[in-house]
């Protein structure tokens, strides 16, 4: 699924050719990766795109406001599952599952390509658009030491569910989530409250690390991915924990594991990154004592008399 990196490097490609080109024609194939077929199909032929922006997972093409009108219009786009977003010739093969094709002015065109349809393209207000990116979280990239901390910190959730939801920190996913607590030596079920302020510092400069080295690999390709040229990735072959069960850990030889954690499968190592003492034990102790005072009540009572 593309997280931060993959859509960090689809909108590298697209803003070195996209900006200042218009959209002569929008065709559509599969429609339910539309949410308002209408409102596109009229709004967008004739229109110049003027920038291209990543926002967590978003991906927001803006438009240059018709003469007429001074809002500004922006095609937002989430790649879901296995989304692709292309530029090429117009002419080149149409691969199965594109169902969205903008032509642009330059003979090129802009495809989306979906197999499994869980993406969404819409056009959206300027206004539309803060109210549904508005309620998300920290860039990680962008987060300062300290924002990240207060993000983390007295949150009693676990971890992993923390780094992966999207009001907390918009662009993670289970990818690079496992991946940046391999590095940070922290295990996945640990709570945001339990995590000392080092431990959260080292998974601050952990997560940077691991999104920027990503992006510099041009992202991993492990389902659809693609890049906006139809290039796959390297981050794949650089994976410490993500998808290698049962495969030796780079640092300490110990084999990586998969648990599920908050709904979510998750790649870890037990040696580096040790699980939290369970409640389990803690919780068991009293139990005992309460059954044990239970049967003796009956032969206390009974001795007086
Ligand atoms: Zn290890």
């Amino acid at each position: 699924m593309p997280e931060l990196p993959e859509v960090e490097t689809v909108v590298r490609g697209l803003q070195s050719v996209l900006p200042g080109r218009r959209i002569v024609e929008f065709r559509s194939g599969k429609i339910n990766v539309i949410k308002d077929l209408a409102l596109l199909g009229d709004q967008i032929p004739g229109s110049r795109l003027v920038a291209v922006r990543r926002y967590g997972k978003f991906l927001h093409l803006e438009l240059e406001p018709r003469a007429s009108e001074n809002a500004r219009l922006f095609i937002l786009i989430h790649l879901g599952m296995t989304g692709q977003l292309t530029v090429g010739a117009a002419d080149e093969p149409v691969a199965p599952h594109t169902h969205i094709f903008f032509t642009l002015d330059d003979g090129r065109e802009l495809r989306f390509r979906d197999p499994r349809r869980f993406g969404r393209v819409q056009i959206v207000s300027e206004s539309r658009r803060e109210e549904l990116l508005g309620k998300l979280g920290l860039d990680p990239l962008e987060a300062s030491a300290e924002q990240f901390r207060k993000q983390i910190a007295n949150r009693r959730a676990r971890i992993k569910a923390l780094l992966m939801d999207q009001h907390v920190f918009r662009g993670m996913g289970n990818i690079y989530t496992d991946e940046s607590l391999w590095r940070a030596r922290i295990h996945p079920s640990r709570l945001g409250a339990n995590l000392t302020a080092a431990e959260i510092a080292k998974l601050h400069s952990a997560v940077q690390h691991v999104l920027h080295e990503a992006i510099r690999l041009r992202g991993s390709s492990v389902s659809d991915y693609v890049d906006s040229e139809g290039q796959n990735g390297e981050f794949q072959l650089r994976h410490r924990v993500y998808q290698r069960e049962g495969k030796k850990c780079s640092r300490c030889g110990t084999k990586i594991r998969r648990i599920i954690v908050a709904g979510r499968s998750s790649h870890f190592c037990p040696q580096c990154q040790r699980a939290p003492r369970t409640r389990k034990l803690r919780k068991k102790a009293p139990r005992r004592h309460a059954e044990r005072r239970i049967k003796t009540a009956p032969v206390t009572t009974k001795t007086p008399e």
